[in-house]
């Protein structure tokens, strides 16, 4: 492969682009369908799931409307280089949590708007590795994947093709290579890294969805570090850049500001007929006909639209006649060590994801817990950086010590692979949000295995600080991303779709977002969710429209 030099095949959206605006090009000029045009596909949500299926199925010929709760993004005046002021990026609606151990909502999980969460994603995108798809057959714990990695793995390729990723040759899972060539590491990563060598622990630059050169009118990265409040160079891939142009150039509508509240079902056959949406332009409820729908509004909305969803066939919500939907929801463990170095680190000069290892991301009996964890570096600014320093406990004037202190301070990370339980769900809470639906209630409760991942690995990454020569060293637990909800099975007694992502209970029905994984690995799930909807949409659009 010549790294950079081979663009990805059917998706100009990377010469789409305007080199002298960030505008998505196109919104002007955008297609509009009659709401009672039975458009060929409804897709609701325009994040990562959504924006491929739409992209892949417009590509040959299908009519195809996005119907999107949040705004339509003007970059150049809505995205600000500011942690204070992205709170617009995010899914910030009223949810309810409980459980054992609560996962907080909020910028940490979830965006709205068009381009879904991965506006402001760090920008992470390792690819999940072939024991994944299978950990109750190898290591008796989670679930089989009714797909093989195999049959993922093209659409791997091409998603990393078009996004780019950049980053060094692969050694774990299915060793591969990426499109595009690592960038250059920061020092306040390559403390960390020769700590790590120090331990033997292998590190790796990338994998990150930042382009590390020019790629058609995106630019190279400038390394300034804002990718968690939308990058406004363009360098960082979201589907806002790299799927949504050649969609709206091949007559996709994204209808924005338009909360979908129901998917209605005709009764007698059983089958979707639409989607009923409120519209925050004239505050009125709408309804659009389509011969397919497609729900892409990841792992919290997704459970809870089918839930509200109900009907004579579906009295418990739609497609939950088993009680599956809004089960196995999962996060992954997340805690951070911050260590303090002697010279000036500056962590914020560099794009928040550098440098990973996947040593410890398959089961090691000695370690006496299933599945594993991978070990990344992340940069957090000045107001991230606070609010480490206050979980860790310090307040007033320790807490002004420490700020003063952030450049100095580097910090590293792990995602745990914790298990999917079916009481970790998503349900409808008694409150309601301004549109009278019932909120999404989601609890949560770690087991014994998650608990000892969770302490093994908070152990190495101290080590690797100290190994590091850290003078000071601050820990933090937390979690980080959504997997699962309306999870892929081989039947419907314990899954919500099929193999191909369709319905079990309603033959025109898709699901086609991060809600759909058995499992999650310890990789982060963007790439894995847009290689997902490629496969469907590559599915889909093998047969005839709608
Ligand atoms: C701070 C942060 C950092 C992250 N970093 C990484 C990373 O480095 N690497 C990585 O791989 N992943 C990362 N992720 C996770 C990644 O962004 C998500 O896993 C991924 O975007 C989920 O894709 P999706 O298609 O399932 O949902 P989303 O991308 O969230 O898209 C769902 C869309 O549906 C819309 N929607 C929901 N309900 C409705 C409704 N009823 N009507 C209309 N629209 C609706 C939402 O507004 C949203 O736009 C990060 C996430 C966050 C929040
Ligand atoms: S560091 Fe690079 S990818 Fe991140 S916001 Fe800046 S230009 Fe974009």
């Amino acid at each position: 492969m010549l790294k950079g030099s081979v663009g990805p095949r059917d998706n100009d959206s990377r010469f789409l682009l305007d080199v002298h605006h960030r505008d998505l090009p196109g919104y002007d000029t955008m297609t509009r369908y009659g709401e009672d045009d039975e458009v060929d596909l409804i897709v609701v949500g325009a994040g990562a799931g959504g924006s491929v299926l739409a992209q892949r199925v417009a590509r040959a010929g299908w009519r195809v409307v996005i119907i999107e709760a949040g705004p339509f993004w003007h970059p150049d005046e809505d995205w600000v280089s500011d942690e204070a002021g992205s709170h617009q990026l995010y899914w910030t609606q009223k949810r309810i949590i409980g459980g054992d151990d609560p996962v907080e909502m909020g910028k940490n999980n979830s965006g709205r708007g068009v381009g879904g969460s991965m506006v402001h994603y760090a920008g992470y995108c390792p690819r999940f590795h072939p024991s994944d798809f299978e950990t109750r057959t190898r290591d008796g714990v989670g679930a089989d994947w009714p797909i093989s990695y195999d049959e993922l793995r093209p659409h791997y390729e091409r998603v990393e093709a078009e996004l780019p990723v950049a980053g060094q040759d692969w050694p774990w899972g299915h060793p591969h290579r990426y499109p595009f060539s690592p960038h250059p590491v920061s020092e306040a990563a390559m403390v960390l890294w020769r700590g790590a060598e120090r331990m033997g622990i292998t590190m790796r630059a990338g994998p990150v969805g930042i382009v590390n050169g020019t790629f058609g009118n995106r630019p190279h990265c400038i390394y300034r570090g804002y990718c968690l409040q939308g990058c406004k160079v363009n360098a960082k891939a979201s589907p806002y850049v790299t799927h949504l142009p050649d969609a709206l150039a091949h007559r996709v509508e994204i209808r924005s500001d338009s909360m979908a509240t129901r998917i209605e079902i005709d009764d007698a056959t059983g089958r979707a007929t639409g989607v009923v949406y409120r519209s925050e332009e004239d505050g009125a409820e709408h309804r659009q006909r389509a011969r397919l729908v497609a729900v892409a509004g990841y792992s919290i909305e997704t459970p809870r639209l089918l839930l509200n969803s109900t009907s004579r066939r579906f009295p418990h919500g739609l497609c939950n006649n088993e009680d599956q939907v809004g089960r196995y929801v999962m996060v992954q463990g997340a805690s951070q060590t911050a260590g303090r170095f002697p010279t000036e680190l500056r962590m914020y000069k560099a794009p928040p994801p550098e440098v990973s290892s996947e040593d410890f991301y398959e089961t090691d009996e000695s370690r006496g817990f299933a599945r594993g964890f991978s070990i990344q570096t992340v940069s957090p600014l000045p107001i991230g950086w606070a609010e480490h320093v206050l979980a860790d406990g310090h307040w007033g004037r320790s807490l002004r010590e420490y700020m003063r202190d952030y450049n100095h301070w580097s910090v590293v990370g792990v995602l745990n692979e914790l298990l999917p339980r079916a009481d970790n769900r998503v349900t409808l809470a008694d409150e309601t949000d301004p549109y009278g639906l019932p909120v999404a209630r989601f609890d949560y409760s770690q087991c014994d295995n998650d608990r000892a991942n969770i302490a093994y690995s908070t152990k190495v990454i101290t080590d690797l600080l100290e190994a590091a020569g850290a003078q000071d060293v601050l820990t933090i637990h937390r979690y980080a991303h959504l997997i699962g909800g309306a999870r892929m099975g081989t039947s419907p007694a314990d899954s919500v779709v099929d193999r191909n992502q369709r319905s079990w209970a309603v033959p025109n029905l898709y699901l086609c977002d991060g809600s759909v994984c058995p499992t999650q690995g310890s990789a982060n799930p963007a790439l894995t969710i847009m290689a997902l909807a490629s496969r469907l949409g590559q599915h889909l659009a093998s047969g005839p429209p709608g």
